[in-house]
C-alpha cells in the first residue's frame, strides 16, 4: 500500500521527504526563522522562541562546564514547566541523553531508573513532593547534582510559589544541600560562556524513555534525535490545517510521556506553532485556556475529553477555535467520542502509537473520510505487517487478525543495556526488521486498523501504563499476603483500574479494604488499586505459575 497516497496525509514544512535532524537543529531552523513568535504560554506569560532557546543554550554551556559529555544522561523529573522546555533541548545541545521521569514516581521508582540509566544530574523544581523525592534519591545513589528551578523565579508575578500548581496553601522553604544547584545560577553561568557547543549526530541517543513491555520491569527505550525529529514530521504531515506559526496547541498532556513529547513538543517546534501548557490536567482551566488563546488543537488522553465533556461550564466556553482533538494512548470509547462531538462541535480523531514508536503510529484523518473505532491509518514512512498472535515468525494469513508489527524511521533502537529484551521486540520479515508492538489488530482495504485484543498485560491508567508485577511485589511484602496477581478492570473514567486478587498465608486474618488501604499509601498514583479481593486460591498454569490470563478471563469475561 503506499501511505503517500491515504487520505490523511498533508505536505509537511521539509516536504514529504524526511529529513533526520538532530532536535537543537529543528530547534534552531524554526528560531531563526520565527525568533519573536511565541513557542509557551504559561500562567499569563508568554515565552518566545528565541527567548528559550538563548535559555537552552546557556543551560547547555552550564552542562558542559560542569563536566556533562556527550552521551552522559541528564535526568528530567519535572510537572509542566517551561524549564521543561528548556532543560530538554539544553541537554540535547549539549549532547546529553535526556531521560523522562513522571513527577508522580516515588523514591523507590525514581532510583531505580536513574540507577538504570545512569542519570548524573537531575533537573526538578521546589515543590516539596518533588524535591524530597529527587533529594532521597541524591542521597542515595551514585546521581551527582540536582538542579532545581523555583517556581517562584518562573512566575515573577506571583507572591510566594504557584498554589494553584498543586493545591498546597503554602510551601515549605526548600534547603539547598551538597550537590544541589539552582536553576538560576545555573542559567547565569552558562550564560557567560561564549564557546562552542558539539554538533549533534542525528542518530545519536536523545532520549531514554522507560516503558513496560512484556516482562513487567521498565526498560529505557532508546530513540534518536532522527526517530524523535521525523516522529515530529510525521505528526505534522497528518495536520491539514498547518499554518505556522498561527497554530496554538492545548498542552495539557504530562511533558514527560512520549505522546507530549511528540506530539506537543517536537511537534510545535517542527511548524512553529505555540504550546498553551498547562501545570496539569485542571478541567476548568483547560476549557479557559482553550477559550482565552483560541487553542487550535488539543492532543489528550480519553480520560482529559471525558473529563471536559462532564464539566458543567462546558456549554458557556467558547471552543470555536478548536479545529481538532486528537486522542491517544488508550482506546477511545465510542460513546465518549460522539456525546464529546455532539458537545462541542469539534471532530474528536483515535489515533494510536507507543514509547518504542517515539509516540506516534497512525491516526484517523483530521477531516473527511474517518472510521471510528479504529486507530486510523498509518503516518507517512511507516509500514505495518500482522503476525501470527502464538508465533511471530509467521506472518498471519491475509484478513486475519495479528499481532500488529511496525517498520518505520520512528523505531526505537532497543533497550538501553538489555539487548536480551530487544530481542523479544524485533522481527526480521521480508528483509526487514519489525517492531511488535503486543497489540493485535486488523487491516482494512483502507489501510484502517483496529485493536481488538492486547498481548501485553500493562494496565492502562488514563494514558499512563500501571506494570501488575509491581504492584504485586509490594502486595507480597504484607506479611498476611502469600499470592497477589493484579490485572485491569475496565473503568468508565479511566480506561483501567488496577484490582487485586490475593490469598493469605494460613492463619492469617487481613480484610481486603485493610489491604487495600496498606496497599495504596505504598504505591504511585496510578497504581493503586480500587479494590483488593481475598481468595482461597488463584488459577494456576500447567506448571503452577499465576495465570492472569486465566483470572482475567473469569473476573472480566
Ligand atoms: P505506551 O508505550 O506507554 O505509550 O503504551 C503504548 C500502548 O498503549 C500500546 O501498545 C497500546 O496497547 C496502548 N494504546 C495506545 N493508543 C491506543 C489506542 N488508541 N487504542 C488502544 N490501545 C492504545
Amino acid at each position: 500500500m503506499d501511505v503517500s497516497k491515504l487520505p490523511n496525509h498533508h505536505p509537511v514544512p521539509w516536504g514529504t521527504t524526511f529529513e533526520p535532524i538532530a532536535l537543537p537543529e529543528m530547534f534552531a531552523r524554526t528560531m531563526r526563522g520565527t525568533p519573536d513568535a511565541p513557542l509557551l504560554h504559561f500562567l499569563g506569560r508568554t515565552y518566545s522562541y528565541a527567548e528559550l532557546f538563548r535559555d537552552a543554550q546557556a543551560f547547555a554551556h552550564a552542562l558542559k562546564a560542569r563536566g556533562i559529555a556527550e552521551g552522559d544522561r541528564m535526568g528530567l523529573f519535572l510537572p509542566n514547566v517551561p524549564s521543561y522546555v528548556v532543560a530538554y533541548y539544553g541537554a540535547m545541545m549539549a549532547g546529553a541523553v535526556v531521560v523522562n521521569f513522571s513527577p508522580l514516581y516515588t523514591v523507590e521508582e525514581l532510583a531505580q531508573q536513574v540507577a538504570d540509566s545512569g542519570t548524573r544530574l537531575l533537573v526538578t523544581v521546589d515543590v516539596p513532593e518533588l524535591y524530597t523525592t529527587a533529594e532521597k534519591v541524591l542521597c542515595s545513589s551514585a546521581l551527582e547534582t540536582l538542579v532545581v528551578s523555583s517556581l517562584a523565579q518562573m512566575l515573577p508575578t506571583l507572591k510566594g510559589i504557584a498554589l494553584r500548581l498543586f493545591g498546597r496553601a503554602k510551601v515549605a522553604k526548600v534547603e539547598y544541600g551538597e550537590g544541589v544547584v539552582r536553576w538560576g545560577d545555573l542559567l547565569e553561568e552558562g550564560g557567560r560562556n561564549r564557546g562552542g557547543l558539539p554538533v549533534v549526530d542525528p542518530h545519536s541517543l536523545a532520549l531514554l524513555q522507560y516503558t513496560g513491555g512484556t516482562t513487567g520491569t521498565p526498560k529505557g527505550a532508546m530513540l534518536t534525535h532522527a526517530n524523535l525529529s521525523i516522529n515530529a514530521q510525521q505528526t505534522a504531515g497528518l495536520n491539514p490545517f498547518g499554518d505556522p506559526p498561527g497554530e496554538v496547541f492545548m498542552g495539557a498532556l504530562p511533558f514527560f510521556h512520549v505522546f507530549a513529547n511528540t506530539a506537543l513538543l517536537n511537534h510545535a517546534v517542527v511548524t512553529g506553532a505555540s504550546i498553551a501548557m498547562v501545570p496539569r490536567f485542571e478541567t476548568k482551566q483547560v476549557l479557559k485556556t482553550i477559550e482565552k488563546l483560541g487553542a487550535t488543537g488539543f492532543p489528550g488522553v480519553p480520560t482529559m475529553y471525558q473529563a471536559l465533556l462532564d464539566h458543567p461550564d462546558l456549554a458557556k466556553i467558547d471552543l470555536s477555535s478548536l479545529k481538532v482533538c486528537i486522542s491517544g494512548g488508550a482506546p477511545l470509547p465510542g460513546p465518549l467520542r460522539e456525546k464529546f462531538e455532539a458537545a462541542t462541535g469539534v471532530r474528536l480523531v483515535e489515533g494510536y502509537g507507543l514509547t518504542e514508536s517515539s509516540g506516534v503510529v497512525s491516526t484517523n484523518p483530521y477531516e473527511g473520510m474517518r472510521k471510528p473505532g479504529t486507530i486510523g491509518q498509518v503516518v507517512m514512512g511507516t509500514e505495518v505487517l500482522l503476525l501470527d498472535k502464538e508465533d511471530p515468525s509467521v506472518i498471519a494469513p491475509d484478513g486475519e487478525p495479528g499481532e500488529l508489527a511496525i517498520h518505520g524511521p520512528q523505531i526505537m533502537q532497543g533497550y538501553w543495556n538489555r539487548p536480551e529484551a530487544a530481542k523479544d521486540v524485533f522481527v526480521e520479515h521480508l528483509g526487514k526488521t519489525w517492531l511488535r508492538t503486543g497489540d493485535v489488530a486488523t487491516l482494512d482495504e483502507d489501510g484502517f486498523l483496529e485493536i481488538v485484543d492486547r498481548i501485553k498485560d500493562m494496565i492502562a491508567v488514563g494514558g499512563f501504563k500501571v506494570f501488575p508485577s509491581q504492584v504485586e511485589d509490594v502486595l507480597l511484602e504484607h506479611d498476611a499476603v502469600k499470592e497477589a496477581l493484579v490485572i485491569g478492570r475496565p473503568d468508565g473514567y479511566r480506561g483501567e483500574v488496577p484490582v487485586a486478587y490475593v490469598t493469605l498465608e494460613s492463619g492469617a486474618d487481613a480484610t481486603g479494604s485493610q489491604l487495600k488501604e496498606w496497599l495504596n499509601a505504598r504505591v504511585g498514583k496510578h497504581e493503586r488499586a480500587a479494590e483488593v479481593v481475598i481468595r482461597e486460591e488463584l488459577p494456576k498454569t500447567m506448571i503452577g505459575k499465576l495465570d492472569r490470563k486465566a483470572l482475567r478471563a473469569e473476573v472480566l469475561d
